[in-house]
């Protein structure tokens, strides 16, 4: 095992960053930065443009806000911001916010998200009361500045996130508009997962030689990747911690690696792991020599079965027993994925890397799945009912192997004695009910939330009905049907009303008025929940036809 620290590895402390930065994200427990931030950083700081394409997950908020809050006067008091970051969704915005909102802290700095759909008073008096950053929709940005109340003068950067979903959602004009309010000498920033040609136009237009940085590119060698079961599962993030319970239990690795981003992760999935009745040992880039040489050797010597780590801390760590990978986030470049999983499938023995990725991050693991060079396969998180089944063959087989090697000799005292009284398999279900129990963890009967990307793509699609070209019955807004959100193009501007929409796909499809579950309308797109069931045939049936004589635009609304 060798401390690669010592040998190159970027720090953020190599970046350049001030004190106060390097503070928060010890705090945050990250330990080294990613790809992105590494090539972002240090050309953001000195006030270059930048043209980023690179997904989420990669790391790309902190690679645009740390260099907005390097370039920022500490502790200002002045009221109008000095940034800009517009985001395509009001779920982004927030979480932009809050990214900021923590590596600021220490910076005094005043975070602001506005986006449609939330109070504009209170919108309107924190910007009366003076901010540093603006996180915001367009939309609802530039309703801001035509009221007057967001001053663009003293703008010095400009970040453009997840630029190709806002030209998607048809925010063009108002990007446009907004980046004219802004000075001409601010630095410009834009990040996009895809590069379409429109995008290239606008960016040709705002930003002044940009630096350009392509995160995800292909580096790794066909045939390089190992021959490993490769597998995702899409959890939202609350329902982490259980579904990876759920799922290590059916898996059941004989050793395993459980990779987090943070020390703050590692600690508390250590714990949770621990809760679940798993011998897990937090292994981070904070311990010692001594205390991570005795981790491994609780690993290596069997009285430890998981190890929770981060990629620095698991650095040259070669565990010959190791089974199973799993990737509690999506990693942040497909190399480092390439890398973790290559731990395993060693020697001809089976090797399972696992993959927990949230809702909006198949864009990443699509790229993953590219340079791993092997099929991913997303499966469904396993159900209580999978749990239990799987839970029984255990106990089978820990049954059956004991009757084929044990000496039971010594027991048949108690079998005979009871069999006076009770007949002989009931004898038997209470031995098995007594080894299952012993033999496994706590019941678990959490609901973990089925929720999936893109199932067009990803091999996820739920069965067809059998009856044909009979549709299964499923409500959208019933307990049981899971209900998809749909993006619809066109909204108030277009005169869109709620009943259009209805209109449109109980006329297009087979479902009801019934079927149809909430309708948003807003500005230039509409949202409308369908079941799950129904979503690909609803997405077809509305390309296929115009709404208030409009075509529009259709998919499914990321979640
Ligand atoms: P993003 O791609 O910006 O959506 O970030 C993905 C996740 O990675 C977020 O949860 C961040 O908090 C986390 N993250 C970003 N940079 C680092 C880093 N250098 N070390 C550990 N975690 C990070």
């Amino acid at each position: 095992m060798t401390d690669e620290r010592a040998t190159g590895h970027a720090t953020f402390e190599g970046l350049g960053l001030r004190p106060e930065l390097l503070q928060a994200l010890t705090t945050l427990g990250y330990e080294e930065p990613t790809p992105i931030q590494q090539e972002a950083i240090p050309p953001l700081a000195e006030g270059r443009d930048l043209l980023g394409q690179a997904a989420t997950g990669t790391g790309k908020t902190a690679a645009f806000s740390l260099p907005v809050l390097q370039r920022m006067t500490a502790h200002r008091t002045e009221r109008p911001p000095v940034a800009l970051v517009l985001v395509p969704t009001r779920e982004l915005a927030v979480q932009v916010s809050e990214a900021l909102h923590r590596y600021g802290r220490d910076l005094g700095a005043r975070v602001l998200p506005v986006y449609g759909g939330a109070p504009i008073v209170r919108q309107l008096r924190s910007l009366e009361s003076g901010v540093d950053v603006v996180v915001a929709t367009p939309g609802r940005a530039l309703d801001l500045l035509n009221r007057g109340a967001l001053h663009l003068g003293e703008i010095a950067t400009v970040v453009l996130d997840e630029a190709d979903e806002m030209l998607d959602m048809g925010f063009a004009e108002d990007l446009e508009a907004i980046l004219d309010e802004t000075p001409e000498q601010r630095q410009t920033v834009l990040f996009s997962a895809t590069m379409p040609r429109r995008l290239d136009a606008l960016a040709r237009r705002h930003l002044a030689d940009p630096v350009r940085i392509t995160i995800a590119r292909e580096t790794a060698q066909p045939g390089e990747a190992p021959r490993i079961r490769q597998t995702a599962y899409v959890v939202p993030r609350s329902a982490k911690p259980a579904a990876l319970g759920r799922i290590l239990d059916v898996e059941a690795p004989t050793a395993a690696i459980v990779f987090c981003r943070t020390r703050e992760e590692v600690d508390s999935l250590t714990e949770t792991l621990n809760g679940r009745g798993y011998r897990a040992e937090a292994l981070h880039g904070g311990m010692s020599q001594e205390q991570r040489d005795r981790v491994m050797g609780r690993l290596r010597g069997g009285t430890a079965d998981l190890l929770v780590a981060t990629d620095v801390a698991a650095r040259g760590l070669d565990i010959e027993q190791l089974t199973h990978v799993v990737n509690y986030d999506v990693p942040s470049a497909p190399e480092s994925y390439v890398h973790r999983i290559g731990r395993v499938g060693r020697a001809g023995r089976e090797g399972v890397a696992i993959t927990l990725a949230e809702p909006r991050e198949h864009r990443m693991l699509k790229t993953i799945e590219r340079v791993a060079g092997a099929p991913i396969t997303v499966e469904k998180v396993p159900t209580v009912a999978d749990l239990r089944a799987r839970r029984l063959d255990l106990t089978r087989g820990a049954l059956r192997e004991s009757l084929l090697t044990d000496d039971l000799d010594r027991f048949r005292v108690v079998v005979e004695t009871l069999t006076d009284e009770f007949d002989l398999v009931e004898v038997a279900l209470a031995a098995v009910k007594l080894a299952h129990e012993a033999a496994g963890p706590v019941d678990d009967d959490e609901e973990i939330p089925q929720v999936s990307f893109r199932p067009e793509r990803d091999g996820g699609r739920a069965p067809a009905g059998r009856g044909g070209d009979r549709r299964p019955p499923a409500r959208a807004r019933s307990a049981g049907g899971a209900a998809t959100r749909l993006f619809v193009g066109v909204g108030r501007d277009a005169g869109i009303r709620p009943g259009d929409l209805v209109g449109a796909i109980t006329g297009e499809t087979g479902l009801t008025g019934r079927d149809v579950g909430s309708i948003e309308i807003h500005q230039r797109f509409a949202l409308v929940e369908v079941p799950e069931s129904a979503a690909d045939e609803v997405v077809q049936a509305l390309r296929a036809t115009m709404i208030k004589g409009r075509k529009a635009q259709i998919r499914r609304d990321r979640a």
